[in-house]
């Protein structure tokens, strides 16, 4: 189905954002969560809204331990039904068997078939039938996501919205957001970890470094995306 974007004033709040972007793809949305600080924060506005958003998570089979907990407290918190994607696991076992288990670090293109087969052909079924998604994605987290809308339209994904609620926010609104409803946050964080994916690929960083400088840090700037949010 093909929507359109509606208009959405500057400053507009989250809640705003998300009314906005559910209404005009006529409901049936749903957030791709990985349990990050900003998923959690937007999984608490929809539901203090009392809005109706449908949440799907991919397993790659490389998550750390520790967002499996976020998950189940979410699960606890907000009687939460989180529908989990798994990569087709004939890909995955082929590639294990033929690169082993860190092939993503020996080249770019080696990464990429990775995030394919364990990230981005699990988006795209997810993404099957619904009308919009919902990301946590926030313009100050990279420079690949500098120019970032509230909601855009993901032609790549059959022409449906994406919404991103949070995309003016910085790292310490949602933080502040975070502590001050007490939602549920993932241990890492306290490591020094501020930007959380699979485990071989995420580690902790200092303050002063880029929020998603702990992604494939062996990597450019300019590459640190993993195929979910092309545009
Ligand atoms: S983030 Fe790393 S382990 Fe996860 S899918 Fe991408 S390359 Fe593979």
């Amino acid at each position: 189905m093909s929507n359109s974007i509606p208009n959405i004033e500057a400053g507009s709040s989250p809640a705003a954002i998300l009314t906005a972007g559910i209404q005009a793809a006529g409901g049936n949305v749903s957030l791709a969560c990985s349990f990050s600080m900003e998923d959690v924060v937007i999984i608490d506005i929809a539901h203090t809204a009392g809005l109706t958003l449908g949440v799907f998570a991919l397993d790659t089979g490389r998550l750390h331990e520790e967002t499996y907990e976020v998950a189940e407290a979410l699960v606890e918190r907000y009687r939460l039904s989180i529908n989990w994607y798994f990569p087709r696991h004939a890909e995955i076992e082929a590639l294990e068997r033929t690169k082993g288990l860190f092939s993503f670090r020996e080249s770019l293109e080696n990464r990429h078939e990775c995030c394919r087969i364990r990230k981005v052909e699990p988006l795209s079924r997810a993404l099957k039938g619904v009308n919009g998604w919902v990301t946590g994605m926030r313009r100050e987290q990279s420079v690949t996501r500098s120019d970032l809308k509230s909601i855009e339209l993901d032609e790549l994904n059959g022409g449906i919205l994406k919404i991103n609620p949070l995309v003016d926010w910085s790292e310490r609104q949602v933080l502040d957001y975070t502590n001050e409803h007490n939602l549920p946050k993932n241990r890492l964080y306290k490591q020094g970890f501020r930007s959380i994916g699979c485990a071989p690929c995420t580690r902790a960083i200092a303050l002063s470094d880029q929020e998603r400088d702990g992604r494939w840090w062996w990597e450019n700037p300019e590459n640190k995306e993993c195929g979910l949010h092309k545009r």
